[in-house]
């Protein structure tokens, strides 16, 4: 066997098995070698029962002392039985699971992995892990790798295979010299390899995951910097006019609120690319609240005046709905022809915007991925401006630029990448920070509380709304599930009802609505109609209602921390003071530390920065915030250092040194 063997030649795998495969990328031996885990799982030494912590997951070793009892619930059949250790009872539950009554027998004994909960005075685990006490010593030992799954294909199958291949993997040649790798402290790539398969403890682990990330950036700054060699930087053919300029700055001037420093600077920094010799290619970074929207309108403005189209691309429906009607809004004076292309739009309203982007009377367009269709064909786009750009992959967006001849681009983010290693990952592009927010913003005020708090959170809201204000709820799931015990928007809006006032607006908005239902609630909730939008976390990314004044997160200990940023920046974004409520539903000691970050913090940098600090054993993998990176196994944040390093050696040695393709980046979609 080789490595560039097809998988088939692999034991227990034919042809239907290779199919499965092949929907996780891996048609080689050597595919199947660079298949990365998601994560970990590392087990302990059982704790004795009178020792656990709720809350948190952990094993107790304990002898089954009752039948299995089974009753019928609401949604599932509910089986439960006790286990006791010398020093206390626990009782285990499952659901949906009948058979288990043939496996838990009295008088056996197993050991129980999982999250451990107070149910009044007594000790629960629900849907445990069980092992024989000898398969857990095994466990015990070693860290198991958790593959990215497929249907059909279990962890252990995965496993198995990547053990039989294991002997090839010392075979596996390293692109980086001796000398080099102790110069700069990395492992052997082979060596890393195998870690990552069959790792022996965390250290091992870390330095392997190291190097992998190493080989990932170091193989994009390679790649990066030799295609800016190979390309003079490209002719601007959509250079802006003098006048539009000029008529820009007026539009600047007449805007109800003064740009900040930051928003300055990014206009001007704009204008002068649009204007100068080379296409523009820029980042703005801001973090929510900072207004990038605006800096990128006036940029649409002057390309407009000039006579070319522009394009805005976001991420949700309901966010190209809501830019566009500020959009319309914003230039209904100025004479410019704003329109909206969305997947959902009927097949007639779809054709009619094509015949005008091809005949050329829109100016500027927003939308979602229709944007990029083959249908859609632009007279002449001038710009390109990408919005949320960490839910783009670098191909939507580069797709979007060749609609048009080399326009200009600009994408927006927020996400908090220190300057220092934007400058090395967008090498290919300039950069505007938006360092501060709007004059007059308040500073969001942060609470954590327990679930008993909720009847105090109420009365402040109703408080809020009595002022005219408004208020979003977050719940993390659509309706009640078997499988996760969290706030869910549907039986929530019920529950809350009697606890405000006849008349209090409340309505319920989440993923599943179709697109037409779900803009009409978020206007209707801009508009002031409603006072209590209980949603999911569709309303996540880019929603503008600066008369919203809280956002009470429910189940806050279920979502990143960078998330629950993101939510909060849902608040906060006009002149009244706002407030952002965690509800910590779980309350163990871990949860209270991570959101005690969001109390203490509203900085985007700090609070990423924290999301690395407390991240557990199994997370060595980073948090992917930068979601526009073909990486499997970097992230620029978690990995920073191996970032530098990779620029060091590339500056060092990028002549010399090629880097291997060994780890195929395409496949981090999986
Ligand atoms: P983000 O950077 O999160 O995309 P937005 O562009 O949506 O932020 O702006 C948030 C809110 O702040 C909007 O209501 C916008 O009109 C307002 N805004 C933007 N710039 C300013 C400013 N300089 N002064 C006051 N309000 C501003
Ligand atoms: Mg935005």
């Amino acid at each position: 066997m080789e490595l560039n063997d097809s998988i088939t030649s692999v034991k227990g795998i034919g042809d239907k098995t290779a199919g499965l495969y092949a929907r996780l990328g891996i048609f080689t031996v050597k595919d199947l070698i660079c298949y990365i885990p998601r994560s970990y799982i590392s087990y302990e030494d059982p704790l004795e029962i009178k020792n656990l912590t709720p809350g948190i997951k952990q094993s107790i070793r304990g002898m089954v002392i009752s039948e299995v009892t089974s009753r019928k619930g609401r949604r599932f059949t509910i089986s439960e039985f006790s286990v006791k250790d010398k020093s206390g009872f626990i009782k285990i539950i499952f659901y949906n699971s009948a058979y288990i009554k043939n496996v838990f027998r009295k008088g056996l004994e197993f050991i129980f992995t999982g999250e451990v909960k107070l149910r009044g005075p007594q000790y629960i685990m629900e849907m445990p892990e069980y092992h024989s006490t000898s398969d857990y010593m095994k466990l015990c030992s070693s860290l198991q790798p958790i593959y990215p799954l497929t249907a059909g294909l279990k962890n252990n199958s995965i496993k198995k295979s990547i053990n039989s291949v294991s002997h090839l993997i010392d075979g596996i040649d390293d692109y980086l010299s001796d000398e080099i790798r102790k110069k700069y402290d990395l492992i052997p790539q082979n060596r890393a390899l195998y870690n990552i398969h069959f790792p022996r403890d965390t250290e091992e682990l870390k330095k392997s995951v190291h190097r992998l990330a190493f080989d990932e950036f170091y193989k994009f700054i390679y790649d990066i910097r030799k295609l800016k060699a190979s390309t003079e930087r490209i002719e601007n053919e959509h250079k802006i006019s003098a006048e539009a300029i000029t008529k820009t700055r007026e539009f600047i001037k007449n805007l109800p609120f003064e740009l900040t420093e930051g928003q300055n600077s990014a206009v001007n920094d704009m204008l002068g690319d649009m204007s100068g010799d080379y296409v523009m290619k820029r980042m703005i970074q801001g973090d929510v609240g900072s207004g990038k929207t605006i800096v990128a309108a006036a940029a649409l403005y002057a390309n407009a005046l000039s006579g070319y189209q522009g394009a805005l691309m976001v991420p949700t429906e309901v966010l190209a709905n809501q830019h566009y009607l500020d959009f319309k809004k914003l230039f209904s004076s100025y004479g410019i022809n704003v329109a909206l292309l969305t997947g959902s739009m009927k097949q007639s309203e779809k054709k009619a915007v094509y015949n005008e982007l091809l005949e050329g009377s829109i100016d500027i367009i927003i939308g979602t991925h229709a944007l990029i269709q083959n249908k859609a064909i632009y007279k002449d786009l001038g710009m390109v401006c990408t919005d949320e750009q960490h839910r783009f992959g670098v191909k939507q967006r580069d797709k979007l630029s060749e609609k048009g001849s080399f326009p200009h681009t600009i994408i927006m983010s927020a996400t908090p990448i220190p300057r220092t290693l934007a400058i090395i990952i967008y090498a290919d592009m300039d950069i505007s920070v938006i360092s501060e927010l709007p004059k007059g913003r308040k500073r969001i005020l942060n609470s954590v509380l327990d679930t008993s708090m909720r009847p105090s959170c109420y009365r402040f809201i109703a408080g809020e709304i009595k002022k005219g204000h408004q208020a979003y709820i977050i719940c993390p799931m659509i309706e009640e599930s078997e499988n996760f015990e969290a706030e869910n928007v549907t039986d929530y809006v019920q529950a809350i009802a009697n606890e405000f006032e006849a008349g209090t607006r409340i309505s319920c908005l989440h993923g599943k609505m179709n697109e037409a239902e779900k803009n009409e609630i978020l206007q209707s909730f801009t508009a002031g109609n409603i006072d209590i939008l209980v949603s999911t976390t569709v309303i996540e990314v880019g929603i503008n209602n600066p008369n919203a004044t809280v956002m009470m997160i429910e189940n806050a200990e279920r979502f990143g921390l960078a998330q629950l940023h993101q939510l909060r920046g849902r608040v906060g974004r006009g002149d009244a003071q706002s407030y952002a409520i965690f509800v910590d539903c779980k309350n163990s000691p871990e949860s209270k530390e991570r959101l005690k970050v969001m109390e203490e913090s509203n900085d985007g940098f700090y609070i990423a920065s924290m999301d690395l600090k407390l991240r557990g054993p199994g997370e060595l993998f980073g948090v992917r915030q930068s979601g526009d990176m073909p990486f499997m196994v970097a992230d620029v944040l978690t990995h920073a250092d191996a970032l530098q390093k990779a620029q060091e050696v590339y500056l060092a040695y990028g002549d010399s040194v090629t880097p291997s393709t060994k780890l195929d980046s395409e496949r981090m979609t999986v």
